[in-house]
């Protein structure tokens, strides 16, 4: 079976100018190129994670370095990542790690937990040599914007409890994703994220949560989803795509499906989901403005995409 891989960048505005744009179009094809190379040697949760691993190097999306601040100006991180298989692995919160993602793997793979949050969750990353200096994760860009989001949250009155609201209005981010079929045909999903911006220290979204912001199970498809965590988490949304799939129903008419019953709880600008089905086949969808995403099979990046009209798979 010709190997297949999928990534994406996040859903949201994405308002950006042609340098910005050419970043995030390099990154997305390095990403798909990192997946296609892991592919070649090893097996889709290699695939994924590797995909994902450098998105977050990166710097040009909201995880690893690149991810956002608390309200408080910490950086705290999600990631998970799932094998069809059945077994998942996860990570909520944690501070001071370069790859959210190889420390899921390493849950999935080292333990027999799916999330680990906390002390457990630092233990474990110096465990696997996966902390990283905090200012790595502090830049001038990102300084910047974080004055400038408090300025526009306090603008708007908010409070702690309105955060769907705050993330729909200050522009949900560029969480990472990515899901492949092996040449076995195996499937896996993996996401990470810094989260929201402003969000209280210690909140959780949907990417480190099976069902939610991934998940993948062989002969059926696999996906990553980006947007409102709450949402996301409340329609469980991958788990959701996964069953419409089972059911019978072609892999990019069930995002479409998904993506509607968000829109309809919580409203536009709040989902983006990518999935692989267990023929190889790619698709998304979101009701967002746009959404950066590609794909490679064998040793080939078939498609980066960033706005809705581009062509896509
Ligand atoms: N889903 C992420 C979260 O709510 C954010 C995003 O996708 O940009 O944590």
């Amino acid at each position: 079976m010709e190997p297949v891989v999928a990534v994406h960048g996040g859903a949201g505005k994405w308002r950006i100018g042609p340098d910005e744009e050419a970043r995030v179009r390099k990154a997305l094809s390095d990403a798909v190129s990192a997946g296609l190379t892991a592919l070649a040697r090893g097996n889709a949760v290699d695939a994924v994670v590797e995909a994902v691993a450098a998105m977050e190097d990166s710097g040009v999306f909201n995880a690893g370095v690149g991810s956002v601040y608390t309200i408080s100006g910490r950086v705290q991180m999600d990631a998970g990542v799932m094998d069809g298989n059945g077994k998942a692995g996860a990570v909520a919160s944690v501070e001071d790690v370069g790859n959210p993602v190889r420390l899921a793997k390493y849950v999935l793979e080292n333990t027999e937990h799916v999330l680990v949050v906390g002390d457990g969750a630092r233990e474990l990353a110096r465990a696997a040599g996966l902390l990283a200096p905090r200012s790595r994760f502090y830049d001038d860009r990102k300084n910047a914007r974080f004055g400038e989001m408090k300025l526009e949250a306090s603008a708007g009155r908010w409070h702690y409890r309105k955060v769907l609201e705050l993330a729909k209005a200050l522009g949900i981010g560029d969480t990472v994703g990515a899901v492949a079929r092996d040449k076995d045909g195996n499937l896996a999903a993996a996401t990470s994220t810094g989260g929201v911006w402003l969000k209280l220290d210690g909140r959780v979204g949907d990417s480190p949560i099976p069902g939610a912001g991934f998940w993948a199970e062989n002969g059926v498809a696999a996906f990553s989803a980006t947007g409102v965590g709450e949402a996301i988490i409340l329609s469980m949304a991958s788990f959701r795509a996964a069953l419409l799939v089972k059911s019978g129903m072609a892999i990019d008419r069930a995002l479409e499906e998904v993506v509607g019953v968000v829109t309809e709880k919580f409203g536009s600008d709040t989902i983006g989901i990518l999935g692989i089905d267990k023929t190889g086949r790619v698709a998304a969808a979101f009701n967002t403005h746009a959404m950066a995403r590609g794909w490679g099979s064998g040793k080939e990046v078939k498609r980066i995409a960033l706005w809705r009209d581009e062509i896509w798979p």
